[in-house]
């Protein structure tokens, strides 16, 4: 009787028959791939593909993911564990290639790139995807790890920061390769490897550069897995990533249901969460600015930004000074009548789950989309080249509560700085995100700082001077909020080791 014949034991033969031949199979569920074709290997076993010429030896995996695209998470993740090996092996010089590789990639793809991610995702400003990756030159690397040293009687103690191992990455769908490249950057810098779970409605394009940085560590170093991606992406493939026993750590950027899922899943997650980031604008500075910083920020990608100004609290005396500055800069106001329409198109109440009103849920259609499809929503006419929509609302208003994604920002009345604080807080419903205040008195930014306490809090600047742009300070697309850590770097990302030396190598 003959043995049954399965999809893995036919791509098996055909990567074994391509391996030979020097080629690559794809995994049926992968992304067509990329023009260029792979560079003769020098060859991972776990790939089985072939070591000078010969088929490997042994494939310690039986994975058959190519260039990191893999349709089975714990094939990924045996992978990218073997990767991690290799990379010790290359020492702080190949992390460093890496790192080197990922930013030169995203700079010299970012027109490509950016188009992909905006054609599949559809949301956003593709001037601002562009402007994403060039921008992950400003992500830190190996620099960032510098011991900590100490010295006394008693000799020298070194702590020293190592990796975990294999991460198991969830990326967003607001800013895919973005995320991905600052991950790795991150990561790699520290010595792991990492297996994402990238949003299935922007997992294409995570696949194309998915694949473009393993080919070229692979050129380059010889390690094929080393940052890999689940493809398609899935719930089951989230889950056997959180269950797998390779992954040491997870790394999620999201929204609350997959902080939550993350975290009820047993493994140590670092949780970049949502936000809902409020402004308040006392007059006391320049309203011209704060105007200004509040376009650039809330109209960015089309406010996708989790960091982005997403509501503004304006102290009486000066409020209407401060619209007219939004105007004048370029904003455009609604009416209420095109508020009301706007507020029903973008939050849908579900019909019937029990008594009562049941929660209104963002309609995803509107969200990260341009002005002018939020206007025609709303009925109104804007100038072409509008950037930013907003209007005067109550602090009550679903546009204030929720985290809404699109480029309109709700401008609430208040009487005192007291009020906006507390308002403030409120809607920033302790996610401990991002806030922004504008105002020359220290006593007002204290207090406002002290009452949020978010991860980011920026003072006479927009949300993206939080992260380097226009304000100083590094920069990365996961801000682990939830869990604490802040914006991620690649000290995020390891483990502390001390070494002790007793009494000696202390030279006086
Ligand atoms: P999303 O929560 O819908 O999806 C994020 C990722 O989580 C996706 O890969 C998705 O497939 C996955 N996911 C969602 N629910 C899951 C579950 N129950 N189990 C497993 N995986 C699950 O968010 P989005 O719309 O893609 O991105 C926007 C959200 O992400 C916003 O809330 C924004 O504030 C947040 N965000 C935060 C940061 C940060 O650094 N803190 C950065 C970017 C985005």
């Amino acid at each position: 009787m003959n043995a049954p014949v399965n999809e893995t034991l036919i791509r098996d033969v055909i990567q074994e028959v391509l391996g030979r031949l020097g080629g690559t199979a794809i995994p049926a569920a992968c992304p067509a791939p990329a023009a260029s074709p792979p560079a003769a290997p020098a060859a991972s076993p776990a790939s089985g593909r072939p070591v000078n010429g010969k088929p490997a030896a042994s494939a310690r995996t039986a994975c058959r993911g190519v260039y990191g695209i893999f349709q089975d998470a714990n094939e990924a993740c045996a992978a990218a564990e073997e990767a991690f090996g290799q990379l010790r092996e290359k020492g702080v010089a190949g992390r460093r290639k890496v790192v080197e590789i990922v930013k030169e990639l995203c700079w010299s793809k970012a027109r490509e790139w950016g188009r992909l991610e905006m054609e599949e995702t559809k949301i956003g400003r593709l001037d601002h995807k562009i402007d994403k990756l060039l921008g992950q030159r400003a992500i830190p690397g190996v620099e960032f790890l510098h011991p900590f040293g100490m010295s006394g009687d008693h000799g020298i103690t070194m702590e020293e920061y190592t990796p975990f191992g294999v991460i198991g990455a969830v990326t967003p769908s607001t800013h895919s390769i973005p995320t991905i490249a600052s991950n790795i950057i991150s990561m790699v810098a520290a010595g792991n490897a990492v297996v994402f779970n990238a949003h299935p409605g922007a997992a294409t394009c995570a696949a194309t550069a998915v694949r473009a940085f393993n080919e070229a560590i692979h050129r380059d170093l010889g390690i094929e897995n080393l940052a890999c991606l689940i493809h398609p992406p899935t719930l089951d493939s989230f889950n056997a990533l959180t269950k797998n026993e390779f992954v040491r750590l997870l790394c999620v950027t999201g929204g609350p249901g997959v902080v939550k899922a993350a975290m009820a899943s047993g493994k140590r997650a670092i949780c970049a969460g949502p936000g809902n980031p409020p402004v308040l604008v006392d007059g006391t500075g320049s309203l011209e600015r704060a105007a200004q910083c509040v376009i650039a920020g809330g109209a960015y990608d089309n406010n996708l930004l989790c960091i982005g100004e997403k509501e503004v609290f304006v102290l009486e005396p000066v409020f209407d000074a401060f619209l007219a500055a939004l105007e004048k800069n370029g904003a455009f106001r609604l009416n209420d009548a095109q508020v009301e329409r706007l507020t029903q198109a973008a939050f849908l109440r579900p019909k019937g789950q029990g008594a009562g009103p049941s929660h209104p849920v963002l309609n995803r259609d509107l969200v990260g989309r341009d002005p002018e499809v939020l206007a025609r929503v709303a009925g109104a006419t804007i100038p072409a080249g509008t950037q930013l929509l907003f209007a005067e609302t109550p602090a009550e208003h679903l546009f204030v509560e929720e985290e809404q994604m699109m480029p309109f920002v709700p401008v609430v009345r208040v009487k005192t700085v007291e009020e906006g604080i507390a308002e403030a807080k409120k809607a920033e419903h302790n996610y401990k995100h991002s806030a922004m205040i504008h105002t020359i008195d220290v006593t007002r930014m204290t207090a406002m700082a002290r009452a949020l306490d978010t991860a980011l809090f920026i003072k006479n600047g927009s949300c993206v001077a939080g992260l380097g742009d226009g304000g100083e300070g590094y920069s990365n697309f996961s801000i682990a909020t939830t869990t604490g850590e802040g914006i991620a770097n690649p000290r995020t990302f390891c483990r502390v080791r001390r070494c002790v030396m007793v009494d000696n190598l202390r030279i006086y």
